[in-house]
């Protein structure tokens, strides 16, 4: 029998202690301790890695503080449309969904799309069609609306940018961050799982899809290699195929986890802008959790260890 790893991220960015109060760094760490909790409560009594990683991202999903589910920051248009995604390194199954609205726990319907469709990634009105079939919850705008969030939007357009959840020199509030959610997980049998849930960038059009439903780019886990989560800007992720890119270097280059992360995260990433980083766990139980950016909310969880929690650098 192995031991069961976990880690989960809450977003890379600017994330500054100067800029940060104590009350405010309090309730990050407590959403991130809550959810680190819920994932380990399902692998220490033997549950799947794949059930880990679901729920410890529904927790930071209905957490306001993580730009995913209720606390999704919001589009051009005022609405707000999430991705997700989650995969199960035992048989390399997968599903994703972009562009929902109202979906109250986007990565469980990621998990229908996988495990009710003969899909891998529904969009849009396909996939909210697909939401009220398998019955998933739906919350109103009401539930979304976050005032930070709000406030986020009005700047963003008074600049034209389009904005990473808390951009420090473009918004007033609080530090650039990418506030995205993730989990990996390991469980007692050595599978590893994967998952990923966003409401993507501030401001953004024209059904723009980032990197967290792309399965190889935001999310990718398989049995063999590694199990990864990435945030941050989406576009350059996508471009550099990350989560599979350093699964690949582990696969065709016999590479370890650090050495893969280093150098897709520090070099790679860095040499075309990409700002971000990722949690990365393999099959042996190794966690690494690199960024290039200046903080990224994180927190790990070995059997037999003490919880990890970080922020800054
Ligand atoms: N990667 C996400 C996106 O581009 C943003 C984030 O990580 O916060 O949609």
């Amino acid at each position: 029998m192995n031991n069961y790893a976990l880690a989960i991220h809450g977003g890379a960015g600017t994330i500054l202690k100067s800029t940060m109060t104590p009350e405010k760094e309090l309730a990050y760490k407590t959403g991130l301790q809550d959810a680190i909790e819920a994932g380990e409560s399902i692998l220490k009594s033997g549950g799947s890695a794949f059930d880990a990683v679901e729920t410890a991202i529904i927790k930071l999903e209905n957490n306001p503080l993580f730009n995913a589910g209720k606390g999704a920051v919001f589009t051009n248009n005022g609405t707000h449309e999430m991705d997700a995604s989650i995969m199960n390194g035992k048989d390399l199954m997968a599903g994703a969904v972009a562009g929902v609205q109202g979906v109250k726990n986007p990565i469980a319907l990621a998990r229908a799309v996988m495990e009710q469709s003969e899909h891998v990634l529904l969009t849009g009105n396909g996939a909210m069609e697909f939401a009220k079939k398998v019955n998933a919850p739906f919350e109103n705008e009401e539930y979304f609306f976050v005032q930070l969030r709000y406030d986020q939007l009005q700047q963003a357009k008074q600049s034209n940018s389009m904005i990473l959840d808390h951009t420090e020199d473009k918004i007033e509030h609080g530090e650039k961050k990418f506030g995205t959610v993730g989990c990996v997980a390991l469980d007692l049998n050595g599978n590893l799982a994967a998952g990923t849930s966003t409401g993507g960038m501030t401001n953004k059009k024209f059904g723009r899809v980032g990197d967290s439903s792309i399965i190889g780019a935001g999310t990718y886990a398989n049995n063999n290699t590694c199990a990864i989560s990435c945030t941050g800007h989406g576009e350059l992720f996508i471009r550099s195929v990350v989560a599979y890119d350093i699964s690949c270097l582990m696969e065709y280059k016999n590479l370890s986890l650090k050495e893969a992360c280093d150098i897709v995260v520090m070099d790679k990433l860095v040499k075309i802008g990409g700002e971000g980083g990722l949690i990365a766990l393999d099959a042996k139980g190794n966690i690494v959790l690199p960024f290039n950016s200046d903080g990224m909310y994180r927190a790990s969880k070995k059997q037999n260890e003490d919880i990890f929690i970080g922020i800054y650098k």
